[in-house]
């Protein structure tokens, strides 16, 4: 079975193509199943919309809900579209984040680590330019530790991109530590799936979060996986799907997860 659990659409300000183009894109690519799951609004901004090219406003969050549960409908003898959200992880918000979700009927919930130390993004080259290795190290530490919260808080049914802090500074998979693993063993422990997201190849880091020796030692801890392209831009729908299908089953991978009203389903790879 054919599926992407990773999609975003123009709705977040700064994906191009309505959420439609990319259920399109997926039919035509010969999926069996889209998941939906744009970017969380910032739902404990005193704004509406705090920031107009990252997320959709407060507001619109349930419109966004409204749209895909019609497209599901009308799509539904095509291809099986599933209602996510990518979800920030901000420790001290998560309640605030789960009342939200709790009021939709979504299929699952990804929990990513956009920011690091209060808002300071992942994505923004100059925050990780000009540091000593002392830094790089404290920095991938901190951001790893974010992962593990968002693993221990259970409030997630995938945990995206675990890697990317690499995306604009590849340096950061140099940086030698033990949380890496720590964390891999952590997330078997708290039984959260993670992504193979495969949107590393947009960023300067290249190839996929996680990284090839990190699924390698997240099958060894018995993490268990799914997929996500992360498009923002319908072409890239199920990009690499069948790549990552063969590397996974190449290092020990029997199945994958799909979800739907919160339950995971495994598939064989
Ligand atoms: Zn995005
Ligand atoms: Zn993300």
């Amino acid at each position: 079975m054919k599926f992407d659990l990773h999609t975003h659409h123009d709705r977040c300000g700064h994906a191009i193509g309505s959420m439609e183009d990319y259920i399109k894109a997926a039919v035509s690519y010969g999926l069996q199943a889209i998941g939906v799951s744009d970017h969380s609004p910032f739902f404990a901004s005193q704004e509406d919309r705090a920031k107009p090219r990252i997320a959709m406003a407060k507001s619109e969050f349930s419109n966004y809900v409204q749209e895909v549960l019609k497209l599901k409908e009308i799509y539904q003898d095509q291809i099986e579209v599933l209602l996510g959200v990518e979800s920030d992880f901000f420790p001290g918000q998560i309640g605030l984040y789960q009342r939200q979700f709790e009021k939709y009927p979504f299929d699952y919930i990804i929990g990513s680590v956009h920011y690091t130390g209060g808002m300071r993004s992942i994505f923004l080259k100059e925050n990780w330019e000009g540091l000593s290795e002392t830094d790089y190290l404290r920095e991938k530490e901190a951001y790893y530790s974010l992962v593990q919260e968002a693993a221990k808080s259970k409030a997630f049914d995938i945990l995206g991109h675990i890697d990317a802090i690499k995306a604009r500074c590849p340096h950061f998979s140099q940086v030698k530590t033990d949380i890496v693993d720590q964390t891999l063993k952590m997330i078997a422990d708290c039984d959260t799936v993670i992504e193979v997201n495969t949107s590393g190849k947009t960023k300067d880091c290249g190839g996929w979060y996680p990284a090839g020796e990190i699924l390698e030692r997240a099958c060894f801890y018995g993490v268990k996986v799914t997929f996500g392209s992360d498009a923002h831009e319908p072409e890239r729908v199920a990009d690499d799907w069948e790549k990552v299908r063969q590397f996974l089953k190449n290092v020990g991978y029997k199945e994958w997860a799909i979800f739907r009203k919160r339950k995971r389903k495994f598939l064989p790879l």
